[in-house]
């Protein structure tokens, strides 16, 4: 018969978030395992940019959250063993008329007052930025504190340093099914052995309804597909991140004046010099299931748009395009919460598009729930059963 394994705290899922998690809870001491069904950081968390963002967050307690994590991260920029391509040269959203430097007029001075590092940048700002922007664009705005990683090394330097604290990560390992029994353990089947534990963390991304499904817990979060462009290293186009203010307006779901492809696919120049300094371009944002296929007008809008802010790049290579799966919520914040229909059942999943900015607060905070601390931030917020109360009130 099969041996049961038993775990005092078992995360399932490999990837950004799970890292995280993994790292600050085996650092706190406490006896961690991660059961991952493929490989490590094969889901979302390696078929994204690596950008560590407040420019893009919701002024206030979303803008905040992300300055915490980027905070988090310079930290273990010094502490974890494995470097990950980490550089925090601040980031930049351009306007290309006067009604979106209005709307980036106030969005910066909502940030100020949150406490956050903004400022406004003119025309001749831009030109001082890159000799390849175009020239009719308006001007923009910057965020100081805004990094960026390599979303992939960073998920394997955590879950290096958290195996040095003591973790064990079980790789082709896949959950099945999960129930408690008569000593309110959890039994966690998987197609490599049976797991019991005392606490269980789904940190399964766009794959966490399922896993809730398994403990009768409802967990509202949808598959919002992206793409990207991967352009050869060449010419240095820019040193920061750059992305168009309507890259906001499609997050948050506002009307842009752009035409009707490119509103449908919610295309929005995001611009990445990497740290080899190829260029990742994007992005797009489209709910289609768990459709990872790329498609190729899709492609050619994003290239479109990436040609109207910079049009010089029209004559660069592209190696390749790749797409990904944002796990979104309705109202873009991350189901990190404890379950209290089940105790000692955890979600940390919901990410969207904040996943790497967002992961280091994340394991943090989960880290802090399990020990029983204070949490770094306020969590009310990120409270799992915040769309139920919504509905009935
Ligand atoms: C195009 C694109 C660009 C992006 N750019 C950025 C960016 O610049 N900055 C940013 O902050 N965020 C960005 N994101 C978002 C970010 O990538 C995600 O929010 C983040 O990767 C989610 O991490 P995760 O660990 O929750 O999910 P995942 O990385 O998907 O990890 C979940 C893991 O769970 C595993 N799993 C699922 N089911 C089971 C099971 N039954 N048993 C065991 N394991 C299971 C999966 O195999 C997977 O490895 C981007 C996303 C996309 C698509």
């Amino acid at each position: 018969m099969e041996k049961t394994i038993h775990r005092d705290v078992v995360v399932i899922g490999g990837g950004i978030i799970g890292a995280a998690i993994a790292y600050y809870c085996s650092k706190a001491g406490l006896d961690t395992t991660v059961l991952e069904k493929k490989e490590l950081a094969s889901g979302t968390s390696s078929r994204c940019d690596g950008n560590i963002l407040a420019i893009d967050k919701d002024p206030g307690f979303d803008s905040q959250m992300s300055l915490k994590s980027q905070q988090l991260v310079h930290k273990l920029s010094k502490e974890l063993e494995l470097s990950f391509e980490y550089r925090n040269p601040g980031s930049i959203l351009v306007c290309e008329n006067d009604a979106e430097m209005e709307a980036a007029r106030k969005w910066v001075h909502k940030q100020q007052e949150a406490g956050l590092e903004f400022n406004m940048l003119d025309r001749e700002d831009l030109r001082n930025e890159s000799k390849y922007f175009a020239e009719d664009l308006y001007g923009g705005l910057e965020c100081q504190t805004d990094s960026t990683v390599n979303p992939y090394m960073l998920t394997y330097s955590m879950f290096y340093s958290a195996q040095k604290h003591g973790a064990k990560l079980h790789t082709h390992t896949e959950v099945k099914h999960v129930a408690k029994n008569a000593a309110k353990q959890f039994v966690i089947e998987t197609n490599n052995g049976v797991f019991t534990a005392n606490k269980v963390i789904n940190a399964c991304g766009v794959w966490a309804p399922f896993i809730g499904k398994m403990l009768d817990v409802d967990i509202p979060i949808k598959p919002r597909k992206g793409q990207l462009i991967v352009a050869s290293r060449q010419q240095p186009v820019g040193l920061r991140k750059v992305m168009e203010f309507g890259y906001l307006i499609s997050k948050f779901g506002g009307e842009r004046t752009v035409d009707s492809l490119t509103e449908k696919y919610g295309a929005a120049l995001v611009f990445e010099p990497t740290e080899s300094q190829n260029f990742l371009i994007g992005s797009s944002r489209e709910f289609n299931g768990f459709d990872l296929k790329v498609n190729h007008e899709v492609t050619k809008i994003i290239a479109k748009r990436a040609v109207r802010f910079y049009p010089k790049i029209a004559d660069m290579t592209v190696i390749r395009t790749y797409a990904g799966l944002r796990p979104w919520t309705k109202d873009h914040l991350p189901i990190v919460s404890h379950v209290d229909e089940v105790p000692g059942f955890y979600v940390a999943a919901g990410h969207e598009g904040d996943g790497i900015s967002l992961a280091a607060i994340t394991g943090k905070v989960i880290e802090e729930m399990i020990t029983g601390k204070e949490t770094s931030i306020p969590t009310e917020p990120l409270r799992y059963d915040r769309f139920k109360e919504r509905v009935t009130s």
